[in-house]
């Protein structure tokens, strides 16, 4: 006997004695013969089992004909499957949001990993001798271009970017770094873990308010690997405070033959003063400013896909792309393409402002935000769900530009912003909120133009 079958037998006998239908029962009647012509009969089977036990464990009510037991049934089936990773609207006003998938791509970006996911490419291969190429070339033009540097390298993320560093300049070495910069970056990142983790000795420099160039001077000796300097993301620190500029860092790292590296983190390629965004370095700044390597996010204010960042000079990089550890970090097909185009769309910085979300997103004007805002709220009012247009303060996220309030536009729902919250988490597509004074606010800065409507009707839906 099959050992489903054993089991479904065995699962029969449980459930006769408290007056639940079998697994087998189930499976077998006419009600449920539209899920198996739909799915999988092991999947159904599972789908079987999970709404006799959400019965059995009194989280559902005891269906009352078989026509319920097949409802229920069916909705166990759609959350079996339903994909784990999905769409979900970012009302939330903070626009780099790690946990709901920081950068949304640009239209380009789509279309190029479109392009190159269903077939082959020409990844490692050099189609002008017909020998092995390098997928670490593929992106390497454009960032010359945009920001300067004189050669590049694209790992996963930043922290692997930071990893590779460490290990190919500092592994069994000592990395200097100051105080001020041990910092957590989220989702339990922290630079020190990051430097351990590289194979390095960490020797922390300074204090956390108070760093100086003696202090690093002082620090270094024949078993100094790297000097690393952390871009402060996620916080500020003001009042009595000191931090040596990476152009000094770099000057004295030359003068005794230490690399030093960069974190940007960010991933600023453009100047943003204009939209309020200031103080921020770009990528060209910070490779102005001399440091060996530059790291930085792909898919924070760059506004691509998942990766990290090395920029620096071609003999430094060239170490970066030979170490081993290189081949465990690297990008996929997919990931250059996106980034590519995403690049490309930089050599115009008004169409990138345009073409790429997160640029559009931050730039955005609180007017249109505001009327973007009211046209939601006519909708919802129309169908009786009570909403309010208020302003509202919303942020860039990702670690960049901590103290930055960009002046915004909100709907605000009446009722219950705890159920209010739930609900609209439940709702196809989950809408994600962000409570205020004990109400819930869909802010437009972080919605996508073109998820508004969406975003009317899922509320509708779900609240109507
Ligand atoms: C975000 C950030 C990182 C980590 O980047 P990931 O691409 O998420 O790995 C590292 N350093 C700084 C300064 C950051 O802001």
């Amino acid at each position: 006997m099959p050992r489903s079958t054993r089991e479904a037998r065995e699962t029969d006998r449980l459930d006769d004695r408290r007056d639940l239908p079998g697994v087998g029962a189930l499976l077998d009647s006419v009600e449920l013969a539209p899920l198996l012509a739909r799915a999988p009969r092991a999947t159904v089977t599972n789908a079987v089992r999970a709404a006799i036990e959400s019965v059995r464990s009194g989280s559902r009510p005891a269906p009352a004909s078989a026509a319920a037991w097949s409802d229920l049934v069916e909705a166990r089936l759609a959350d079996i499957t339903r994909p784990s990773l999905r769409p979900v609207i970012n009302a939330t006003g903070v626009v780099l949001h790690t946990n709901l998938g920081r950068a949304p791509l640009a239209a380009a970006a789509i279309r190029a990993m479109r392009e190159i996911a269903g077939g082959f490419s020409n990844l490692e291969y050099d189609l002008e001798t017909g020998g092995r190429g390098s997928r670490y070339t593929h992106c390497v033009q454009l960032l010359r271009e945009i920001t300067g540097c004189e050669d590049a390298l694209v790992v996963n993320n930043c922290a692997a970017a930071l990893v590779l560093a460490v290990d190919t300049f500092a592994r069994d070495r000592d990395v200097i770094i100051s105080r001020g910069e041990l910092v957590e970056i989220g989702g339990s990142f922290r630079i020190p873990d990051i430097m351990r983790r590289g194979g390095a000795r960490l020797v922390e420099v300074g204090t956390t308010n108070r760093t100086h160039l003696a202090d690093y001077e002082q620090a270094i000796t024949g078993e100094t690997g790297a000097i690393i300097k952390v871009h402060r993301s996620n916080f500020a620190i003001s009042g009595f405070t000191a931090e040596v500029p990476v152009e000094r860092l770099a000057a004295l790292g030359h003068d005794k033959g230490v690399p030093v590296v960069h974190d940007l983190g960010s991933g600023l390629l453009l100047h943003l003063d204009e939209y309020g965004l200031k103080g921020e370095p770009t990528a060209s700044d910070a490779l102005r400013a001399g440091a060996d390597v530059v790291t930085l996010s792909g898919d924070k204010l760059l506004g691509g896909p998942q990766a990290g960042i090395m920029l620096g000079k071609a003999d430094v990089i060239e170490r970066l792309r030979t170490n081993p550890l290189a081949r465990a970090l690297r990008v996929d097909k997919l990931t250059i393409s996106a980034l590519g185009a995403t690049l490309a769309l930089y050599r115009d910085p008004a169409v990138a402002l345009r073409e790429i979300p997160v640029l559009a997103m931050l730039s955005a004007a609180p007017r249109a935000l505001e009327e973007r805002a009211l046209a939601i709220a006519e909708k919802l009012r129309a169908r009786g769900v009570g909403c309010d247009v208020v302003s509202s303060e919303s942020s860039v996220g990702g670690g960049a530009f901590p103290e930055v309030v960009l002046e915004s536009f909100a709907v605000a729902l009446q009722g219950n912003a705890m159920i209010l919250e739930n609900a609209l988490r439940g709702a196809v597509p989950p809408v994600i909120g962000r409570m205020r004074d004990e109400r819930l606010l869909l802010d437009m800065r972080s919605v996508l133009p073109r998820d508004d409507e969406a975003l009317a009707a899922t509320v509708i839906g779900a609240l109507a």
